[in-house]
């Protein structure tokens, strides 16, 4: 692995949503932990990276449903039933809260024991916090196990309609295995720069009717209403795996299907053939993002991306106690290991 001083910077809808959450928590996550997963890290950036890999049983279930969920599409493992699913994901998360409550491990191999914020923050597995995230995911898992073949890509798939298969959360055609990136140009502070943007789509397959279908997978307990606007950042997201499509595999607008389902509600929203002029606009959101994401570097110089000290990306809150900080896996990089949270509201 390359050691480099700095991280390099590019643009990506999760790196966007940090940025947009809280700056203090943007810095931990792109900056302050840069090289902590070397053999003989520097102390700071290797405790930040041990907190750049805390997950929770949220994220966790998410991952696995839409491991199934790939596993489905992609005909592996074909006749799960409902209860093989939850008997799946219930394994899947078993195996996560092992591996989640080993501090030695965590500690030594961050990336590979992500350790499991019901287990570090609120006070174990059987506290009362942590039932109630327990039950609110087999509550997903139940919906999940219901829902996932009423999907509208799953029943389209298993009808045939698959003419071929491109993207499946990786590239089949292997040639860039975790997501790939594109580039769009923009002077920021006085230069032109080339932004590297990183777009994973969650399934992206050739219809018989010709047409590129854009599948974003949704884990959420509730639907969200999505309006076909580049403000809105659920059509946002399409939009930007629409540019990638476009950008690699050279397809038209107008032979696009960008698809979000939610699949442990079952619901679908579906916009065909976005216009230039709506690509356009969220192309200058990312542009217009970047630049005040490079307000935070040195110089404004995103090429050599040294961020400006920690102090300058401020906190959501000064005393932890907002909806943010309260599910934030820094959260004892801000106000201590022991600092109470005090709700568990905000999960989803
Ligand atoms: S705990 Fe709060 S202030 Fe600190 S990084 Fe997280 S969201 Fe930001």
């Amino acid at each position: 692995m390359n050691i480099t001083k700095t991280p390099e910077f590019s643009w990506s809808c999760s790196r966007s949503q940090t940025f947009n959450t809280c700056r203090r928590s943007y810095w931990y996550q792109y900056y302050g932990g840069h090289n902590g997963w070397l053999d003989n890290p520097d102390i700071t950036a290797h405790t930040i990276y041990k907190y750049r890999n805390v997950t929770n049983f949220n994220l966790v279930v998410g991952q696995g449903i839409h491991e199934v969920m790939k596993k489905a599409v992609t005909f592996k493992d074909d006749d799960y039933s409902g209860q093989d699913v939850k008997k799946w994901l219930k394994d899947y998360l078993h195996e996560a809260c092992i591996k989640g409550s080993n501090m030695a491990a965590w500690d030594s191999k961050p990336n590979r024991n992500p350790m499991l914020q019901e287990f570090l923050y609120w006070g174990g597995f059987k506290s009362d916090k942590s039932k109630k995230v327990i039950d609110y995911v087999n509550k997903k898992l139940d919906n999940f196990g219901e829902m996932f073949k009423n999907t509208t890509t799953y029943k389209e798939i298993k009808a045939g309609r698959m003419k071929e298969l491109i993207e499946a959360d990786e590239n089949m055609n292997n040639d860039n295995k975790f997501g790939s990136e594109i580039f769009t140009y923009s002077n920021i502070h006085g230069k032109d720069r080339a932004i590297k943007i990183w777009a994973k789509v969650d399934l992206l397959y050739i219809r018989d009717d010709g047409k590129y279908v854009i599948t974003d997978w949704k884990t959420e307990a509730k639907d969200v209403f999505v309006k076909e606007d580049s403000s809105d950042d659920s059509y946002f997201q399409l939009l930007v795996y629409a540019w990638y499509v476009f950008k690699k595999y050279h397809v038209l607008f107008k032979n696009m299907i960008l698809r979000r389902e939610n699949v442990v509600t079952g619901t679908t929203f579906e916009s065909a053939a976005p216009s230039l002029a709506v690509v356009s606009k969220a192309l200058q959101r990312i542009v217009s993002e970047v630049e005040s994401m490079a307000d935070y570097v040195v110089d404004g110089d995103v090429a050599n991306n040294v961020s400006c000290s920690k102090e300058s990306y401020g906190m959501v809150s000064d005393d932890g106690h907002c909806s943010q900080c309260e599910k934030c896996k820094f959260r004892a990089l801000c106000f201590g290991l022991d600092s109470t949270v005090s709700s568990v509201e905000n999960i989803a």
